[in-house]
């Protein structure tokens, strides 16, 4: 597998993306339910000046975790000139959190388990399992953190907007579309640098992620079809956010 990366201004590499995604995953979803207790905070830190490549396979925790940084400041930069136009206050996540073992983070009681990422409405945190995005990471490209960052971020973005959807496809579908503006828009504005082919790539990526087949629609925890998801995705890339149906 190969993928195309951009330089970004500040000088770290942005690739866009790939093919498979592990199966599951939040790509699962919001766990938003309210009443969760709040886990620690990871530490934070700022993006590098420094420029990396990476050849297959030779993905480093490093990297990964500066991605992970990455892709957190540019969501919250990205989230806090939007609510700052349109007269809000904005308020960040308060917490990103790796997690390793199933039940090692809670949200609203509920154990969070392996393989997954979530946004926890009740703690106001993102949960992901290091070792699960790591992989996806190695195998798809650093692009994948970007979207699982912003995917989760659109969740923050839906709890502090009071969206509520009856049906979670809707929600999920919207986050893909979110993300798809806050990664577009950030590329527009030059925070974020990819090449044209990596987005072909990308669609592969989110076809991968896409419910299966006899999965229905209106079941809890659908996320919609592979289609349906790229499709969510790139209106909100090349549109923004006005094709998020936001308001
Ligand atoms: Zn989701």
């Amino acid at each position: 597998m190969t993928r195309r990366v951009g330089r970004r201004p500040d000088g770290t590499l942005f690739g866009l993306v790939i093919a498979l995604v592990v199966a599951g995953g939040c790509l699962v979803g919001g766990t938003s339910d309210p009443g969760g207790a709040p886990a620690p905070d990871q530490p934070r830190s700022a993006p590098s000046g420094t420029a990396t490549t990476r050849a297959d396979g030779t993905d480093t925790v490093e990297e990964f975790q500066q991605d992970v940084a990455d892709a957190r400041s540019i969501a919250e930069r990205y989230w806090s000139e939007q609510f700052r136009a349109s007269g809000q206050r904005f308020q960040p996540i308060r917490r990103v959190i790796p997690y390793q073992r199933d039940g090692e983070v809670t949200c609203g009681g509920q154990e969070i388990p392996r393989n997954n990422a979530v946004y926890c409405s009740a703690g106001d945190f993102i949960a992901y399992d290091i070792r699960w995005s790591f992989g996806a990471f190695r195998q798809i490209g650093d692009a994948f953190v970007f979207y699982l960052l912003g995917h989760e971020y659109a969740h923050g973005i839906q709890t502090r907007l009071g969206i509520r959807y009856s049906f979670t496809i809707q929600q999920e579908l919207q986050a893909d579309c979110m993300a798809g503006a806050y990664l577009g828009d950030s590329v527009r504005s030059e925070a974020l640098r990819i090449d044209d082919g990596d987005l072909e790539e990308f669609r592969e990526g989110l076809l991968a992620v896409g419910d299966a087949p006899d999965q229905p629609w209106f079941a809890e925890g659908s996320h919609g079809s592979p289609e349906q998801r790229a499709e969510a995705f790139f209106r909100g890339y090349e549109r923004s956010l006005d094709a998020c149906d936001l308001t």
